[in-house]
């Protein structure tokens, strides 16, 4: 697999990938030491985790960004129902050419709509019925003009034909025509950070989605092309090449939407009724067939904590890709090496990631917290990458326990920048900080101890899950769902976590009387208050801090009086 290494290392994809290849240096000595269960509360070492320009603050979005980022009124104006996307791809000229049928209701009246398309792309004509419509392209984004207005409550249906040779594009790739190790054509799509139009037309923003799609690829005969949804059939062109026929019955993000074309075998398993489909090279068989058994064991884990495989219909498909990995809806791509761990190493460091393969687990996931629920906005991404990355710890207590699940998640501790709030700026194509995924999944652990009853936290976040899925959503349904759900007022601790590049520091002041500990929490929300547990391992006592000194009596010296850092993601600062 020394080839497949060789990828790795150059072309990053998922945006898990793309933050390890970030952090890979990063990996300092005290993530390879398990936290004891009290931890410090000496202020923590400050983390070495190297810090893209992103991470520091918010680049001024150019034209491109504002086009592809804002939820204009030529977006606004309808409201997506169904793709058929219906391509030919030819290997040997990088070449793809065919349409996509968009259909669509319109939700005003109005005689333009705004599609995109990368620029590299050409647009060979754009129809409706048998008119050929007018369009203006700016970058990216393409308006189509009507001859007549089109009317509210309406639907249409327009096929935009294309064709192209795309442009390998940003750290994903994008669109990559690739050779397996055996020299086999391997083309895959991943393209969730540069978006689906660097290689198909669409509506390519986040806040709408088809209601259902139909995939066509027309490759050579001896090609087999895995995309989402369910298989229909193959159907032999005569030509030299066969079109492959998938059906996604669900709601799907257009950077899911993906091809994985080359040498591939197949073989299948069963969890109840839910098919599970597993593609990869004929040489990585039998390494396959032992490591995606873990896959049931995941599902398993995911719908007892949120409620059954979102996707039943479709299917879940595992597929290997030359890339680390990627959620693409219901067809999930795998590049892990076939190991535990994520690339070889022990992700968190805390000898918890080496018992499963983390691209597994972690792209899974996201059919929960990505594909079933979506962002409206990448700004807001944090609901994909933050939820799915506590989903880890999920599964590792799921399996293994509490304690596990917690040490598990304190190793994410050191890769937490705290540079730029986790919530970016809206309607401008944002990257979030890489933030949204540590620093979120140790908020949602915290926000479990603030509950303080499991019971309770198991409730909440199965119904959170089935409000929201197949929805998309931005942070404030989520703060509004736990308020209203957890009868608490949590809307200052999802601040203080998402909104400010901080994180709630607790001051605790000793010796102003015998016996007496003052303690308030410094933060930049004005009414920031959380319970925290104090005092010792085996006898914690939970006192309310608020932004206002307040003073408890406590027999515990400054050096013993600890703090259970391990269950809120805090700084303490004992003077
Ligand atoms: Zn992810």
């Amino acid at each position: 697999m020394a080839t497949i290494r060789k990828h790795f290392v150059g072309s990053v994809l998922c945006t898990v990938c793309l933050w390890a290849a970030v952090a890979a240096s990063a990996q300092t000595a005290d993530q390879q030491q398990p936290k004891s269960n009290a931890a410090a509360d000496k202020p923590a070492e400050k983390p070495k985790p190297r810090i893209r320009p992103n991470d520091a603050g918010s680049p001024i979005p150019t034209r491109a960004e504002l086009l592809r980022g804002a939820y204009g009124p030529f977006r606004a104006n309808n409201d997506l129902l169904y793709y058929h996307l219906d391509i030919r791809i030819d290997p040997e000229r990088k070449f793809l050419s065919g349409k996509n049928t968009i259909r669509f209701r319109m939700l005003k009246d109005g005689t333009r709509i705004q599609l995109d398309l990368t620029d590299a792309l050409a647009i060979d004509k754009i129809l409706l019925g048998d008119t050929a419509l007018k369009y203006d392209r700016d970058g990216a984004a393409v308006f189509v003009n009507f001859p007549h207005s089109l009317h509210a409550g309406q639907i249409y249906s327009i096929d935009f034909y294309y064709s192209g040779n795309p442009p390998e594009t940003g750290r994903f790739g994008g669109f990559t025509f690739k050779r397996d190790p055996s020299g086999h054509v391997w083309i895959n799509t991943a393209c969730e950070e540069s978006g689906a139009s660097v290689w198909w037309p669409n509506k390519d923003q986040w806040r709408d989605e088809v209601e259902s799609m139909d995939i066509s690829v027309a490759i050579p005969s001896d090609l087999v092309d895995v995309s989402n949804g369910k298989f229909i059939g193959k159907t032999d062109l005569g030509d030299g090449y066969t079109r492959w026929d998938w059906r996604v019955h669900y709601p799907i993000n257009n950077y899911d939407v993906s091809l994985n074309i080359g040498n591939y075998v197949h073989f299948s398993d069963q969890l109840g009724d839910l098919p599970l489909d597993f593609y990869v090279l004929p040489e990585d068989l039998g390494k396959a067939k032992t490591q995606f058994s873990q896959a049931k064991g995941m599902i398993e884990a995911y719908q007892h904590y949120f409620g059954p495989y979102p996707f039943a219909k479709d299917g879940y498909k595992l597929i290997q890709a030359p890339y680390s990995g990627m959620e693409h809806q219901s067809a999930v791509t795998y590049g892990n090496l076939f190991k535990n761990g994520y690339l070889d190493r022990d992700w968190t460091g805390v000898g918890i990631s080496p018992r499963f393969d983390f691209i597994i687990i972690h792209e899974s996931g996201h059919e929960w917290f990505g594909n079933s629920i979506t962002a409206l906005d990448r700004a807001d991404m944090w609901i994909h990458e933050g939820w799915t990355t506590y989903l880890e710890s999920l599964y590792v207590e799921y399996r293994w326990g509490t304690a596990d699940a917690i040490k598990y998640l304190s190793g994410y501790r050191p890769k937490v920048i705290n540079m730029r709030p986790i919530v970016a700026e809206r309607g401008v194509n944002a990257d979030p900080t890489q933030d949204q995924y540590f620093k979120c999944a140790l908020m949602l652990n915290t926000l479990r101890s603030v509950v303080d009853n499991d019971t309770k936290w198991w409730t909440l976040l199965h119904s959170f899950y089935q409000r929201y899925k197949y929805q998309n959503i931005q942070t404030e349904d989520v703060v509004t769902y736990f308020n209203q759900n957890a009868g608490l007022n949590l809307t200052p601790i999802f601040n203080q976590y998402l909104r400010h590049p901080a994180i709630p520091r607790l001051e605790l002041l000793f010796g102003e009387a015998p016996g007496m500990v003052m303690y308030k929490w410094a933060a930049d929300e004005e009414d920031f208050a959380m319970p925290v547990r104090v005092g010792t391992l085996d006898h914690w006592q939970i006192i309310h801090p608020t932004t206002k000194w307040q003073s408890m009596q406590s027999p515990l010296s400054k050096d013993d009086f600890q703090v259970a850092t391990d269950l809120y993601y805090i700084e303490v600062n004992k003077q």
